[in-house]
């Protein structure tokens, strides 16, 4: 489908002590509605920045922001405050890992989703009440009547988490953004979490961005997948394909390190290091000092030049950033076998 959401050559630089942080270096990707892609990645890969950036939100101060973000047609790098506060909520809407960051522990869960209602509509205190109600309703809190006078600290962890989902919805966004929307939740209530962001995801018809750096939650919710390292894209296709038989040796890396998606006890091979600092990126590839293939590659192309994220030849949807020739046939002879 047409995109809703369009993110064209998005940097994002910030100023720290120790210089220039380039937190996400050109990233380019687009979402239609009703499809949720997830965007998975190490912390400091660029994944929760660039989509705090869809939101018009940032920090610290001094953070520059180029390229463009299209959500619905509207141009969201450059915006004003007040352009940004008529968006924001209304076009698009974010849920985060932890409800305390967008629930007030003073106020009622209802005055609370009252006033985003209202921040968007002029209608009285009765009408948004209505629609309060209606909003906890449908995210599944029981008597909704009575629950709407609730404070945050009434609601257990997985009531609150639905509460801040009635609260992002109320105005009907049509992008929603969840960063690590479960991870603080356990297992049975994460389940439930995600089924009601795909439910309410059909009944809005909204575009999803599900920040994660869970594969098994990617699994479940996403249909596409954007992987980042060290702030740029390095694989972006269909989930089964993604997920399946991985591009970017760093995709395989993480999939290599999950405790299998089988359930038959896999060995564990995490990728070796860590995610390089921002302040001090690898040269060339930035996954080449973790990465088994640059031997492959050959001369000094992995440590010097820095690949182009570019179509698979043969599956067009695909894209992947790396100088294996035939990243395809390496993995078909020598990885997938090793696969859960
Ligand atoms: Fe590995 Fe080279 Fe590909 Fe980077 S470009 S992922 S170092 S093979
Ligand atoms: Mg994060």
């Amino acid at each position: 489908g047409e995109a809703y959401l369009e993110v064209s050559d998005l940097r994002v630089q910030f100023p720290t002590a120790d210089g220039t942080v380039d937190a996400v270096q050109g990233l380019s990707y687009s979402l239609p509605l009703g499809r949720t892609l997830a965007i998975v990645g190490e912390s400091g890969s660029g994944k929760s920045v660039s989509s705090m950036a869809v939101l018009g939100l940032h920090d610290p101060r001094g953070t520059r922001i180029t390229g463009s973000i299209k959500v619905g047609g509207k141009q969201v790098v450059g915006m004003s405050a007040d352009e940004l506060r008529r968006y924001r909520g209304a076009d698009a809407a974010m849920i985060f890992q932890d409800p305390q960051s967008s629930l007030h522990p003073y106020f009622t869960i209802g005055d609370q989703i009252m006033e985003s209602y209202r921040a968007h509509h002029k209608v009285s205190k009765r009408v948004a009440k209505a629609q309060a109600i209606d909003m906890l309703g449908r995210v599944g809190i029981p008597n909704p009547q009575r629950r709407i006078s609730s404070y945050p600290h009434e609601f257990s962890g997985g009531m609150r988490q639905r509460a801040m989902i009635a609260m992002a919805l109320v105005n009907d966004p049509k992008l929603l953004i969840a960063d690590e929307p479960t991870t603080a939740l356990d297992v049975t209530v994460q389940a439930q979490i995600l089924d009601l962001i795909g439910d309410l995801q059909r009944d809005f018809g909204s575009a999803v961005v599900f920040i994660t750096h869970d594969l098994g939650v990617v699994a479940e919710v996403a249909d596409d997948v954007l992987v980042m390292y060290a702030g740029n894209a390095v694989e972006h296709g269909p989930v089964g394909k993604v997920l399946g038989a991985p591009l970017h040796p760093y995709t395989w890396g993480l999939l290599e390190s999950l405790p299998a998606l089988s359930g038959e006890p896999a060995p564990l091979h995490p990728i070796p290091g860590s995610p390089p600092s921002l302040l001090d990126v690898p040269s060339g590839c930035p996954f080449h000092p973790r990465c088994e293939f640059r031997d492959r590659v050959g001369g000094e192309r992995c440590t010097t030049v820095h690949p182009d994220l570019v179509p698979r030849t043969a599956d067009t949807g695909r894209l992947s950033r790396c100088h294996l020739v035939d990243p395809d046939r390496v993995y078909q002879i020598e990885i997938l076998p090793r696969l859960p």
